[in-house]
Order: C-alpha cells, then sequence, then structure tokens
C-alpha cells in the first residue's frame, strides 16, 4: 500500500485519462490522481488506486484530467464593457489605441463596488471556461479584485492601474482620476504588494500600464521595488506602431531596448503582447529574461506575433485572453486555438511550412508556459506529484470528441472552455459538474442586471 492510513489521501480522483503536460508528454489512459494537503500526492493507474484508502473518491470515466488553464494577462475590471466598443464601433468611428479612448476612461469611472462586481463576474467566467490562475493586468481598487479572487478559489495576482504620465502619443489624454503622481504610483503599488504577500492563493504584483503613460523615474522606482520585493511588475509592451514611433522620438531607441538601457528588461519584467518586436528586441528578450504573454485573440490584428520563435529559444511565454474586451470570450482553450491558427498564418505558411507549431506545444504554452512566465513552474502548469492539485476534469465522451484517439490530441484540439465540467485549485473543488460551488452566480446574474445600465450610461456619456 502507497499510503499508511493515518496518511490516506483526501481524495483520489479515478477512471480519467490524465494529460499531465509534463516534460515527457505524459498521458496515462486509464489513470487515477490522489490529493492530499492540496497537493497532488500520486498519480498512476486506476487499478493500483483501487486499492488504495482514501477519505473520498470522485469516479471521473469518460473524462480527461488536465491541469488548469494560465490566463496571463487578464483585465478584471472590464468585464462590464464585453461587446460594447465593437458596438459603438457599429454607430461611429472608434478612435484608436481603444485602451487609451475607452477601457482607461470606463475603469475611471467605476466605484470601489462596481469593481468588486466586474471582478467576481470575471472570475466565475474564468471559473467555467477551466481557467485556475490569472494575471492581472492592473486595475483600479485592486484590494476589491483581490477580495473577489479570495471568495472565488481562485489563485492569481492582481495589481493596480498605474499610470502618472499623460504622453500626447496614442490620442486623447488619459482621464484625470487615472494619473497619480509617481511617488504616490511607486508608493501605492509597494504597499499593496506588502499587503497581500501572505495570502497562500491571491498575491499582488507591481504594475507599469505602459511606457507611454510611465515616466522613466517610475518605471526604474517600479524596477528596483520588483527586485527588494522579489515580485514582477505587469507591463504592456510592443502592442502599437505609436509606442514604437513614441520610443524611437522620445529615446531614439525601441521600446525593448529602452527598458533595456533603463536596467529594467529582467525576470521580474512581465510583458503583455510582447508583438512588435525585431530580431534584436527577442534577442534582447532571450539575454534579459522578462517573461511574456502572447493574447492571440487581438494581437494578429497589430502584427506578426513570433510566439513559435520565442517558446522554442526558451523564453518564458505564457499565453492570455486581455479580458473580454479583445474578443468577448476568456476562454483559454480558444486562445491556444487561434495562436496556432495564427502562428500557422504568420511563421509556418510563408515559407510552406506545414506546422509552425502544433496544436499540443500551444497546450504546454497555456499551461506549463504561463506558469512558467508567472514564476510558478514549481507550483502549477502540469499534473506532477508534489505540484498543487489545480486541474481541471473535462468532457472526452461528447460527440465532439468521440471517438478519442489520443486524449493530448483530444485535450489539445477538441475541448474548448464549455466541456471544463469539473475545477480544482489547491485541491478545494470550485466547480462540480459544472455548478460554481464558490459563488452564487444567480445571484450575481441579477445584480449585473440591475446595476449595469447606470455604469453604461455614464461610460456612453464619458466617451460620447
Ligand atoms: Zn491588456
Amino acid at each position: 500500500m502507497l499510503f499508511p492510513s493515518d496518511a490516506a489521501p483526501d481524495l483520489i480522483i479515478h477512471g480519467c485519462a490524465i494529460v499531465t503536460m509534463d516534460d515527457a508528454a505524459t498521458v496515462i489512459r486509464d489513470g487515477a490522481i490522489a490529493i492530499r494537503d492540496g497537493r497532488i500526492a500520486w498519480l498512476g493507474n486506476a487499478e493500483t488506486a483501487a486499492r488504495m484508502p482514501a477519505k473520498r473518491k470522485l469516479d471521473a470515466r469518460g473524462q480527461i484530467a488536465l491541469p488548469g488553464m494560465i490566463d496571463a494577462h487578464v483585465h478584471t475590471a472590464q468585464q462590464l464593457l464585453r461587446g460594447r466598443v465593437a458596438a459603438i464601433g457599429r454607430t461611429r468611428a472608434l478612435r484608436h489605441p481603444t485602451w487609451k479612448n475607452y477601457l482607461v476612461p470606463f475603469e475611471s469611472l467605476l466605484t470601489a463596488d462596481e469593481v468588486y462586481l466586474s471582478a467576481r463576474f470575471a472570475f466565475a467566467n474564468m471559473i467555467e471556461v477551466g481557467t485556475t490562475c490569472f494575471a492581472e493586468a492592473g486595475g483600479p481598487f485592486p484590494d476589491e479584485i483581490g477580495r473577489a479572487a479570495v471568495e472565488s478559489g481562485l489563485r492569481g495576482f492582481i495589481a493596480l492601474s498605474t499610470i502618472d504620465q499623460n504622453a500626447a502619443a496614442g490620442g486623447a489624454s488619459v482621464p484625470a482620476g487615472m494619473v497619480m503622481r509617481s511617488d504616490e504610483a511607486l508608493e501605492r503599488n509597494v504597499d499593496l504588494v506588502t499587503r497581500w504577500r501572505d495570502h497562500p492563493r491571491v498575491k499582488a504584483w507591481l504594475a507599469l500600464r505602459q511606457i507611454l503613460v510611465c515616466s522613466p523615474e517610475l518605471i526604474s522606482g517600479i524596477s528596483e521595488a520588483a527586485h527588494n520585493l522579489n515580485t514582477k511588475i505587469h507591463t504592456h509592451l510592443c502592442e502599437g506602431v505609436y509606442e514604437i514611433d513614441y520610443a524611437a522620438e522620445k529615446f531614439g531607441r525601441r521600446p525593448a531596448e529602452y527598458l533595456a538601457d533603463l536596467g529594467v528588461l529582467s525576470p521580474h519584467l512581465h510583458c503583455a503582447h510582447s508583438i512588435l518586436l525585431s530580431p534584436g528586441d527577442v534577442d534582447l528578450y532571450a539575454r534579459h529574461r522578462p517573461s511574456a504573454c502572447h493574447c492571440a485573440f487581438n494581437n494578429y490584428q497589430v502584427g506578426f506575433p513570433r510566439l513559435a520563435e520565442m517558446w522554442r529559444r526558451g523564453i518564458d511565454i505564457g499565453l492570455g485572453t486581455d479580458g473580454p474586451v479583445a474578443w468577448s470570450s476568456l476562454d483559454m482553450f480558444q486562445v491556444a486555438h487561434q495562436a496556432r491558427i495564427g502562428q500557422q498564418a504568420v511563421a509556418g505558411a510563408p515559407w510552406a511550412v506545414r506546422s509552425a507549431i502544433s496544436s499540443e506545444e500551444v497546450l504546454a504554452v497555456a499551461t506549463r508556459g504561463g506558469a512558467r512566465a508567472l514564476g510558478l513552474a514549481d507550483t502549477i502548469g502540469s499534473i506532477e506529484q508534489g505540484k498543487a492539485a489545480d486541474l481541471l476534469l473535462c468532457e472526452a465522451n461528447g460527440l465532439d470528441q468521440l471517438p478519442m484517439a489520443d486524449p493530448l490530441f483530444t485535450a489539445a484540439c477538441s475541448i474548448i472552455g464549455r466541456d471544463v465540467r469539473t475545477v480544482f485549485v489547491n485541491g478545494e473543488m470550485i466547480m462540480k459538474d459544472r455548478e460554481i460551488l464558490t459563488m452564487d452566480v444567480e445571484a450575481l446574474r441579477a445584480e449585473l442586471t440591475t446595476r449595469l445600465p447606470g455604469i453604461l450610461d455614464r461610460f456612453e456619456r464619458l466617451v460620447a
């Protein structure tokens, strides 16, 4: 017997196929996973597990166990804006870039309580589509986002929207309420990270919204704080031509070169998007090792993202949704599918390469890549003994999955968020057979119906 009776696992999940996403891409067809104290204590064959004692057993036949998806760049304070910018675009010409003209203005009018509502809605949505860990890009009232995250049962990193200057580049000014003095911005960031440093699942990162709206002094100050606090900085980098022009005009450098010169390009920096990278910029990433996040829902409308190349060069890159404004969905499985097609278009088809990156490899980016990008490679990203039990049980018996030739193929190509049935984070079951156990979704729906019209009314008046 593997476990003495006084150390029996809290739970054994058995009968499922296990797509571990470990280094060897191990798949166990008739598998079992033992969970104890929130961690994966053992995995192997269901037959062996049948002889093991356990406090509880869960029959998962007809399902695939997968590590939870990791959304490495999301805006939980923009959840209520889903579809709204596109709707505005149908009635009048949109002002670009939209983040400066619509998204930051939207965040500026939210109250603390509205951010809490938005975050609860976002986290319920994430659980339903199989995301178990998130990195918030930086929003208003981050403690409210943190409070919602704690209640949801998810793992993740919150951050404060951090802006200390209004650059003329990129159109409209950022609303004054979103701009802080540089010293205040630094202090609030450090305080946030300190306040959240002891929570087992939810912690805070530092943030810099974008080089356009952050002064060199603030960027340097935040970087120094990241080293001192041993934490990361969430930023957006190389996501628009206007940003390249801004850095060239102001600093005579490309954005990544500018940050490297400041000494800020380091493993402490997490660079969302990273689309418009020159070959030299990718060299800088490989040398200085910032992490990156590819957001396939909207990155291909900007340029030719180098996901496959960056992944193969060992850069810590994950996938992200960029929140529901990007493409409406928070489904990381669909982000992965779009990333595969996008990479084929920009890095395969031009040279008649049949597969620029396989679906199975993109699934590894979404799980292990995300874990590495978030600095959690030892904790999450694969189903392995000793790691946290952040995992999904997904439908494998539906007409959209059958017949199942290979569970890894099914996981990488057939399963999407709506096929996720049961979700565990840290060994706690937070969704069971598609019922979210940590939140009252009906109450959330009712609250949304009551409060949304007033919020959107204020938004329409602000961006008219
Ligand atoms: Zn973003």
